[in-house]
């Protein structure tokens, strides 16, 4: 008996569904993306099991994705030989959604401030096939179930799970059915459904083929009526024969399984052979970014260990990227492929400063057969890490040389890591310092100068890199502190992002040079013998006295200083402790 029962959608779901059905999206084709990159998904997870279980992939051995239109039932069925799905499985993976940030999306959705592309992101790529479909199937068997299921659903609020009176046809895998929608039909063409798959399919490991007719030199039919005696004489008058049979030939469509991605994958192209479109596109296609990137890398590691990678610079930041810094989570970056065979985007490969990277590891030797733990401290990975964060520093160096613009933006978006980065990881601190660009009170303009710049312009027995720091340059620019520097001509660095000051805290210097924060402490030009002036000091004396007298909860001390040229009086942070302005941001932050 075939039992049917009936399951109501997750409230969000049935949001999710109801935006996709009510909408017009222009970009309705990426449901193919979705469908695809999950049928990937289904086939990595096979063949990893199959790594140390040769037993798992016995019942259905050929690891491929198709994909058959049928122009009269108006349905589109993409199949794979991956892991399926139990009767369980269907019901809570495909009804209720698992995953944190849906909520947001889907506000971000309503709102029109996110589009129906970034849906994979989000972890629910699966529900755009409503976008083309009003009805659709699931069958799907698992190893882990005796039987096949089938789930169904014409979204709205409900889904039917039922055992699939066919029996197990699927041996293992998972098999989808989209009835479509008559606006739909288009995707049922030939043409625009090859164009699709090699769009989504190029940076895929696996086989996609597609059913669909080709043109083919085929025989012409009479020769194959040729009698049995006939063959003898054919042996024998061979050369005629043979410039016969060339005549014998006619164009035909043939129907069949066509391989679409037969490319190897880009990362084990010759990295000449790859365009800047080509780049763009498998970005984009690895992270679901709508954006271009800024920057890439693709090189082959070779010595002690073989590997290929291939690392993006995303134009954006992520918007959950300092989030999880913060939280001391991972970004899980990279996908690691070992032999083209992928294994886990779980292994941390790029140190936390440098994981808003993307990218793919392929690695020619790495085992298989351990935990995800004891793989993480493998000794390759540290060499492979080591790798991609040197390349990923040259990668940032020749940035600055050839694109100072692009640059610039790289570091509006990343400029407060990397020195989350120079300060805790002391090996790569110079070389990353060297990448930092700041304003001057030469040119105000946003990373502007680099510290090697700023030593090359300071005086010749300048010791000292003189900074002040402001929420923004106007601030910065109003503050008393900067005229005797600016009247005895030195140039000073515009610090305005909230962490520069921790970060020069906790550096001891470039090249040799002592930061110095000009809104602390005593200020010494080595110019000033007026700093000694007892007669001023002396002739103020009441007023200073009295000013500690009145002030003395708020200040350590008042003095007499040639700090100012037309200012009469500031308020100056003691050299050790807080300046002004770190003092008005932990404010702010209530601490
Ligand atoms: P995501 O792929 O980000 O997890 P989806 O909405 O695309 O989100 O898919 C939801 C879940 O449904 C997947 O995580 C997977 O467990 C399951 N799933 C979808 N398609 C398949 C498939 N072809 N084979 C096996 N499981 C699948
Ligand atoms: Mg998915």
């Amino acid at each position: 008996s075939v039992e049917k029962e009936k399951f109501t959608f997750q409230t969000e779901v049935s949001r999710l569904m109801h935006l996709i059905i009510n909408s017009l999206y222009k970009t309705r084709e990426i449901f193919l993306r979705e469908l695809i990159s999950n049928a990937s998904d289904a086939l990595d997870k096979i063949r990893f099991l199959s790594l140390t279980d040769p037993e798992a992939i016995a019942a259905n051995p050929g690891l491929e994705i198709t994909i058959a239109a049928d122009p009269e039932k108006k349905t589109l069925v993409i199949t794979d030989s991956g892991i399926g799905m139990t009767r369980q499985q269907l019901k809570d993976n495909l009804g209720t959604i698992a995953k944190s940030g849906t909520s947001e999306f889907l506000a971000k959705m309503e709102s029109g401030k996110s589009d129906i592309t970034q849906i994979g992101q989000f972890g629910v790529g699966f529900y755009s096939v409503f976008l083309v479909a009003d009805r659709v199937t699931v069958a799907s068997k698992s190893n882990d179930d005796p039987d096949q299921y089938i789930w169904m659903s014409t979204a709205v609020d409900d889904f039917t799970i039922a055992k699939d009176p066919r029996g197990n046809t699927l041996k293992r895998g998972t098999q989808i059915t989209l009835h479509l929608k008559p606006d739909a039909y288009r995707f049922l063409q030939e043409k625009n459904l090859k164009e699709l798959v090699h769009k989504y399919s190029q940076f895929i490991t696996f086989p996609i083929m597609v059913w669909s007719g080709q043109e083919e030199e085929v025989p012409v039919q009479e020769q194959e009526t040729l009698l049995n005696d006939d063959l003898v004489e054919e042996s024998i008058d061979d050369d005629i024969n043979k410039s016969d049979k060339k005549k014998k030939t006619e164009k035909r469509m043939v129907y069949g399984w066509h391989h679409i991605n037969v490319q190897k994958p880009i990362w084990m192209r010759d990295p000449k052979d790859i365009t800047d479109k080509d780049h763009k596109e498998f970005f984009k296609s690895l992270t679901r970014e709508p954006t271009d990137p800024l920057a890439w890398t693709h090189f082959k590691g070779e010595g002690e260990i073989e590997f290929r990678t291939l690392l993006y610079v995303p134009s954006v930041v992520n918007d959950v990227f300092y989030q999880n810094v913060q939280k001391d989570q991972s970004n899980h970056p990279i996908k690691l492929f070992v032999k083209r065979v992928f294994i886990s985007d779980e292994v941390d490969l790029l140190p936390k400063w440098l994981s808003f990277l993307k990218g793919i590891v392929d690695a020619d030797d790495m085992p298989l057969n351990v935990s995800r733990e004891t793989l993480q401290k493998h000794r390759s990975l540290r060499i492979i890490t080591r790798h991609l964060v040197k390349k990923a520093l040259d990668m940032f160096t020749s940035l600055s040389e050839n694109d100072p613009k692009a640059f610039a933006k790289f570091l509006g978006q990343y400029g407060t890591i990397l020195k989350y980065g120079a300060i805790e990881d002391q090996p790569y601190r110079k070389k990353i310092t060297s990448l930092l660009r700041f304003a001057t009170s030469s040119n105000t303009e946003p990373f502007s100068s680099s510290l090697d710049d700023y030593i090359d312009r300071a005086k010749a027995d300048q010791k000292s890199i003189y900074f002040m720091t402001g929420s923004n340059i106007a601030e910065i620019e109003q503050s008393p502190f900067i005229e005797s520097l600016l009247a005895r001509g030195y140039e000073i660095l515009y610090f305005t992002d909230p962490i520069d000051e921790s970060f020069v805290d906790k550096i001891p210097g470039y090249n040799g040079k002592q930061f110095v924060n000009i809104a602390k402490g005593d200020l010494t030009f080595g110019d000033d013998e007026l700093e000694a002036d007892r007669d001023l000091e002396i002739k103020f004396r009441p007023l200073t006295d009295w000013l500690v007298d009145t002030l003395h909860e708020s200040i350590e001390k008042a003095v007499i200083s040639q700090r100012l040229t037309t200012s009469p009086f500031a308020i100056v942070a003691p050299k050790s402790g807080l300046s002004g302005h770190a003092q008005r941001v932990l404010d702010a932050q209530g601490v």
